[in-house]
């Protein structure tokens, strides 16, 4: 063998030990860890608290916990990178990996907050095939996060998630560790730094979430308010103190994965869980049965909903130009932007404007009016730009926000313009940078928000009802043309 190789070999085996003493300092590091905790634990103990476990208690729910999870988990596509402590890669390409799952966890993490698990997969598929890595993001547009988004709902959480990659790739590409440093990331909360520094970098930091509040409250019978600030403390002290500090993510994982499927908020399964030897609720309800073990957590009193009232108009513009050629007749329709900060930030939308309550059908009209000569300098009583072909009350419907309750009224609004569409665009200047005009093929198949999906869906409705023979019964739906009104 060359000196070279012998050196080369030799440099190999020395980053390897080198690898491994660091992974065996870190575990006896993390054993120190869990000894000074249980000694804390035996301190708290000397102050009995209804929420506390004893150091056995947690030993013994930690051991099921993990059981339990390791032969029931879900298999979702977040969980499938490797763990950060397993196999002999070199290190850098370990942490490459490492690296990759936290960016893996934080997209997911943040797609389910509000959201059901089994309507993320299919977004988070396509996040990660887009965007497979933080840097990948960081070089995307909002618009394009905005898109990929469209249907989640809470668009704030797609702009933070952006925001927080342009910062980490800007600050030199890592994303941060522990807990403390990734709370410094915009968008990152306790729950979502907890979740990353835990499950990708095995940070002993709990994680607590709707589920984990529940199966606490239960696991305790805590009687408190869960959205009390006092007690949400408490559960995160809880949590912290059934983390594994060996396989901290996982322990919080199977904590989440236990609410979710197990002790599920209306039908826990009691019988089937992990837990049911430390669940005072169980114990309480067997005892007396005028207790449930879902009268756990209390429910707290609902935040009352505002009620807001829009008319929306969807317009659809035929330019003079369009007219002789069948080849180009393809109608446009007029999306605004909505302002960058509030509801719906940043989001693409048909021309709408607020109402004070229920009105009339006139009333709307007039608040569409003003709306469309206002800010689109689209003047629909002057026959010099255009003449209205059509103009309908095509349906109304509630979305609900989280904390709103607004009523949409839809009209579909059929202008002929005078001189080409684009002239209008024209007249605009560069004030045209917050609306656009967009064909249907365009409209149908783009990221749209929930309740602009349904306003189109109710145009193509009305369409399909009014001129059923102008519209291709293939293209029905996707598909608007000049001719059908
Ligand atoms: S025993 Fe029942 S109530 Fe208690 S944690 Fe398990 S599923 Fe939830």
């Amino acid at each position: 063998m060359s000196q070279r190789n012998k050196k080369s070999k030799a440099s190999i085996t020395s980053t390897k030990t080198k690898n491994t003493v660091i992974r065996v300092n870190n575990r006896k590091r993390q054993q120190a860890l869990v000894e000074e905790q249980l000694q804390l634990q035996d301190i708290e103990d000397s102050t009995p608290s209804p929420f506390s476990f004893s150091k056995d208690e947690i030993h013994k729910l930690r051991l099921a916990l993990l059981e339990w999870y390791d032969n029931n988990h879900r298999n979702l596509p977040w969980r499938t990178f490797k763990n950060a402590s397993n196999g002999d890669d070199e290190e850098e390409e370990e942490d490459e990996e490492v690296q990759r799952r936290a960016y893996g966890v934080w997209v997911s993490e943040v797609m389910l907050q509000q959201t059901r698990v089994q309507t993320v997969i299919a977004y988070y598929n396509r996040w990660m095939n887009k965007w497979p890595t933080i840097h990948h993001l960081a070089q995307a547009s909002l618009e394009e996060v905005n898109e990929m988004w469209a249907g989640l709902g809470y668009y704030r959480r797609a702009r933070f998630l952006f925001e927080g990659a342009k910062k980490i790739v800007a600050e030199g590409g890592r994303i941060p560790k522990t807990a403390s440093m990734l709370l410094k990331i915009p968008g990152i909360g306790e729950y979502t730094a907890g979740a990353i520094a835990s499950i990708a970098f095995n940070e002993a930091v709990p994680v607590v979430d709707g589920n984990v509040v529940r199966v606490i409250a239960r696991l305790r019978a805590v009687s408190a308010n869960p959205k009390d600030s006092a007690t949400v403390k408490r559960f995160w002290k809880v949590a912290a103190q059934l983390v594994d500090p060996l396989r901290p993510g996982d322990l919080n994982q199977s904590l989440m994965e236990l609410g979710a499927t197990v002790c599920t908020p209306l039908n826990p399964s009691c019988s089937s869980c992990p837990a049911s030897e430390f669940c005072k609720a169980l114990s309480i309800s067997k005892e007396d049965t005028s207790v449930a073990v879902t009268d756990y957590p209390v429910k707290g009193t609902k935040v009352k909903q505002r009620c807001d009232f829009s008319a929306v108009c969807v317009v659809e513009l035929l330019g003079a130009d369009t007219m002789s050629d069948e080849k180009q007749s393809t109608s446009k329709f007029i999306l605004v932007k909505r302002p960058d900060e509030g509801l719906l930030a940043g989001l693409w939308e048909f021309p709408s404007a607020s109402l004070d309550g229920e009105t009339t059908s006139s009333t709307r009209r007039e608040a569409t009016n003003s709306f469309l000569k206002n800010v689109l300098r689209i003047d629909t009583r002057s026959k010099r730009t255009c003449n209205i072909v059509l103009r309908e009350d095509v349906g109304e419907f509630v979305h609900i926000f989280s904390h709103i309750r607004l009523k949409l009224y839809v009209e579909l609004l059929v202008l002929q313009l005078k001189g080409k569409v684009e002239d209008l665009l024209e007249s605009h200047g560069n004030e045209t940078t917050n609306w656009k005009f967009v064909d249907s093929n365009s409209l149908s198949s783009m990221g749209l928000t929930t309740s602009v999906r349904k306003v189109y869906n109710l145009v193509q409705k009305f369409k399909q009802k009014s001129f059923p023979s102008h519209v291709p019964a293939k293209k029905r739906s996707r598909t608007t043309r000049r001719n059908v009104v």
